[in-house]
C-alpha cells in the first residue's frame, strides 16, 4: 500500500484582495521528516499553516494531512495535526491543566488526564499545573502552547516560530523536546527566524519568498551551496 505524505500541498494559492499571499505552492513532506519553513516577514508561512489547519480557505489548490483532505475531510485532517501557533492566546482564568483539558474536549477526548500529566512532566510544567494562565511568564505560556498541540497525540506537528522571544535556556530545552518528538516518529514542520535553529534541526528546508517557494533542498545541500541558509532564500 502506498504511504501518503505526512503533508501534501498541491498548487495552493491564496489571495487577500489584490495581495497574493501564496502563489501556486506545491510541497510534499514525508512521514518522520523534520522540515523547516523559512522566509522573511510576510512571505506566507503563517498563511500556509493556517490553510493546513483548516482555518483559512485557499483560493486555489488542495492540502492533505496523512492523506486526509483538509477541506473535504476536515475532522480527520485536524485530528492528525498539532499546531503550535505564534500568538500566545489563552483563557487567562483557566489553569494550565484546565487549558489542556479544554483542548482535549475540543477533540472529543475524555479521561485524558494521564496523558496530560505526562505532557506536563515532559515540558516541566507540572509545578504550574494549577496556576492560572495569566500568572505564567511568556516562556511558560509558550510551553503550554506546545503541550496544547499534543493533547490529541497527532502524528504531524507544525510549530510556527515556537522560540520567538524566548530566552536561550528555554530555546535549548524546546529544541531538545521537539527533537525527541521527531525521534519518536512525529513529523515536524518548524517555521523560524533563527537560522542556526533551522540548520541544527531540520533535514530539509523550503524557503518562501513573496508567496513562492524559491528554494527546496536538504539542509546539507543548501549549506554546501550557500555556506549558510539565509532566510531570504538567496544564500550568501
Ligand atoms: P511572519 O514571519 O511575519 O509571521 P509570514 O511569512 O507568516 O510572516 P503571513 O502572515 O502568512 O506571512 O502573511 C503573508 C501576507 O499575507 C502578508 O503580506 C500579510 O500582510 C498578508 N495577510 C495575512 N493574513 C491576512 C488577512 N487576513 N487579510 C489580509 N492580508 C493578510
Amino acid at each position: 500500500m502506498a504511504m501518503h505524505p505526512a503533508i501534501s500541498i498541491q498548487n495552493i494559492s491564496k489571495q487577500y484582495g489584490a495581495l497574493q499571499a501564496l502563489d501556486d505552492v506545491s510541497l510534499a513532506i514525508e512521514p518522520g521528516e523534520f522540515f523547516g519553513l523559512l522566509g522573511p516577514n510576510g512571505a506566507g508561512k503563517t498563511t500556509l499553516i493556517s490553510i493546513l489547519a483548516g482555518l483559512v480557505r485557499p483560493s486555489h489548490g488542495h492540502a492533505a494531512i496523512m492523506g486526509a483532505d483538509v477541506q473535504k475531510g476536515f475532522r480527520e485532517a485536524r485530528r492528525m495535526l498539532g499546531v503550535v501557533p505564534q500568538e500566545l492566546v489563552f483563557d487567562p482564568f483557566f489553569t494550565v491543566r484546565e487549558t489542556l483539558r479544554f483542548q482535549s474536549g475540543y477533540f472529543g477526548i475524555r479521561n485524558n488526564d494521564a496523558w496530560i500529566d505526562e505532557i506536563m512532566a515532559n515540558l516541566d510544567l507540572t509545578s504550574k499545573a494549577d496556576s492560572n494562565m495569566r500568572s505564567l511568564s511568556g516562556g511558560m505560556k509558550r510551553r503550554v502552547l506546545v503541550a496544547q498541540a499534543l493533547v490529541h497525540r497527532p502524528p504531524v506537528i507544525i510549530l510556527d516560530e515556537p522560540t520567538a522571544g524566548v530566552d536561550v535556556e528555554l530555546r535549548q530545552s524546546l529544541w531538545q523536546f521537539i527533537s525527541r518528538l521527531n525521534q519518536d516518529g512525529h513529523t515536524i514542520v518548524l517555521t523560524t527566524h533563527y537560522l542556526e535553529e533551522a540548520e541544527a534541526l531540520c533535514q530539509r528546508i523550503a524557503m518562501l519568498k513573496q508567496g513562492k517557494i524559491v528554494a527546496l533542498d536538504t539542509t546539507a545541500n543548501l549549506l554546501s551551496r550557500y555556506g549558510s541558509v539565509k532566510k531570504d532564500g538567496e544564500g550568501k
